[in-house]
């Protein structure tokens, strides 16, 4: 199950708002989530 990288929440992949940055996609509970992760990836971003 993808995690969200901003709150650490566990959701279905089907209803999740996936984005893809660095060639690598992400999952997120909410549009605020990935507007967070949009401002900050580097923060999120563990690779
Ligand atoms: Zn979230």
């Amino acid at each position: 199950m993808p995690v969200d990288p901003v709150c650490g929440i566990e959701m279905d992949e089907g209803l999740a708002i996936s984005f893809e940055y660095n060639n690598k996609k992400y999952y997120f509970c909410c549009e605020g989530c990935k507007g967070i992760f949009k401002r900050k990836p580097k923060k999120y971003n563990n690779s």
